[in-house]
């Protein structure tokens, strides 16, 4: 596939056809087999776009007119701001969405030559907007006001926002009550060349269930003049809110949460459930953001390990214990392991909520080492289930869980090209997927792919 030159030159104008669209969700067109990247299109349409980079085997260009539109297209009125940053998808029609996160599955598994292994239709979410119960947004001063918006990807460019499309709408509201407030107490909004003003981000977190609000005021300094009583002019307006906390950030970093936070108003925690479990939900929290796909997310990767009250499982990765405590409902014994130590206390602590505590040990560290050490404790798990972060499984992890011969292992896999890497790797050593690969749309608007997989031991 080595090339000596592109087919096209920087700057060069020219009318392509796209074919494909790619996991960044840029449309792709091919010039003499040289695949040319460009944002806002999609497959099927025809456009004329002037060619920005190129490198030895692909390049970039942008759109300058679309000649064929697709079928598919939705024009939104946010779509220059929107479609980039918050929902890179938000030009393409839903049910577009879903079989395009299909597609990107089978593509892999075919280019690994796994595609025996059949993926099913992506179970979607009605409406595919309103979804995400947790919103972090920043904010700055523009034209002489404070503003809440959101920065274009990959850039700095701040873009002033009022409707966030993917979040809760009640997020929505509660934001702009709380810039309003900070608008009438002239509350200086962050400065980030300067590194001047208070207030960088604004956290608001709500329970799907217990339709709870808390509120953190992120501020570059301790001293928030007046804190308290902004804090209880957000409660009068905002009656649902139960909780609002001021987190410090000092330092010059993308990192949003800094270490120190104090309480304002209310309590410092709000609680929600989630398949009937109660979950206590601080600022700094792991809690998945999409509640209503996590539990069918959740349901389907139980319906797989076929609980009956009798297994042991082990829950790799196991965060706070939202799935580790689901299956314990449904399970003899789970281990759960998780590296960040202060999501196993609240595991503990949400085993104990929920009355678990009997049939759950939570273990902190890394999930390699314990699989390893479980087993050679010589623990016999039925059903081992993984859910690791985006780089996926390593290959002593997938070599301790084999050795131990489960009957079953269940993978939810939020990043498909390493869960395709992963599922080779268990084929070699006699685990092979049983039923066809589910992927679950946790993120509509956006190109995120979450799935979960059945695996089976061959000689069952
Ligand atoms: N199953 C949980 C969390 C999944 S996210 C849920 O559904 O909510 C992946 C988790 O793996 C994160 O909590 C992350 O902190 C943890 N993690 C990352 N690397 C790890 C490692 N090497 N060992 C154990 N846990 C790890």
């Amino acid at each position: 596939m080595a090339r000596i030159n592109a087919p096209v030159k920087n700057k060069e104008e020219l009318e392509v056809e796209i074919q494909d669209l790619s996991y960044q969700a840029m449309g792709v067109a091919k010039v003499e087999g040289y695949p040319l990247f460009i944002e806002n299109t999609l497959p099927g349409e025809v456009a004329l776009v002037k060619v920005t980079k190129t490198t030895k085997n692909f390049g970039y260009a942008k759109l300058l007119e679309l000649i064929k539109k697709s079928p598919d297209r939705i024009e939104s009125q946010n779509r220059k701001y929107m479609q980039t940053g918050i929902a890179p998808l938000g030009h393409l029609k839903y049910e577009a969405q879903l079989k395009f996160k299909q597609k990107l599955i089978q593509d892999l598994l075919k280019k690994a030559h796994l595609d025996d292994i059949e993926v099913q239709a992506t179970l979607g979410q009605n409406p595919p907007y309103g979804y995400r119960n947790k919103a972090q947004v920043p904010v700055r001063k523009v034209n002489g006001k404070l503003e809440i918006g959101f920065f274009k990807q990959n850039s700095h460019d701040f873009m002033p926002l009022e409707h966030f499309m993917i979040q809760d709408p009640r997020i929505d509201e509660v934001l702009l009550a709380v810039r309003d407030i900070l608008r009438d107490y002239h509350v200086p909004a962050y400065n980030e060349e300067l590194n001047t003003g208070v207030i960088r981000h604004i956290l608001v977190r709500r329970g799907h269930y217990s339709k709870e609000v808390m509120v953190v005021l992120v501020t570059r300094l301790k001293d928030l003049r007046q804190g308290q009583k902004i804090a209880q002019l957000i409660q009068a307006t905002c009656p649902d809110v139960v909780s609002v906390l001021q987190n410090v950030n000092p330092k010059r970093t993308n990192v949003i949460l800094g270490q120190e936070t104090k309480l304002l108003a209310g309590k410092e925690t709000i609680t929600d459930t989630l398949n009937d479990l109660t979950f206590e939900i601080g600022a700094k929290s792991f809690y998945q953001v999409n509640p209503t796909q996590t539990e069918k997310l959740y349901n389907e990767a139980i319906k797989r390990a076929h609980l009956t009250g009798e297994e042991v499982v082990i829950d790799a990765y196991c965060g706070i214990g939202t799935i580790s405590l689901n299956m314990a409902k449904h399970a003899k014994k789970v281990y759960g392991v998780e590296i960040v130590p202060q999501a196993i206390k609240d595991a503990k602590e949400n085993a104990k909520r929920n009355f678990l505590a009997h049939n759950t040990e939570f273990e902190l560290g890394d999930a390699e080492s314990w699989m390893a050490r479980w087993q050679e404790k010589g623990i016999k798990p039925d059903v081992i289930m993984v859910d690791p972060p985006r780089k996926g499984l390593t290959e002593s992890l997938i070599e301790s869980a084999v050795l131990m011969q489960p009957q079953k292992i269940v993978y939810i896999s939020c990043n498909p090209a390493t869960l395709v890497r992963d599922l080779g790797q268990f084929k070699s050593r006699g685990y092979e997927v049983t039923q066809p690969i589910l992927p679950v749309d946790q993120f509509p608007q956006t190109t995120h792919v979450e799935t979960v997989v059945l695996m089976s031991r061959k000689d069952k």
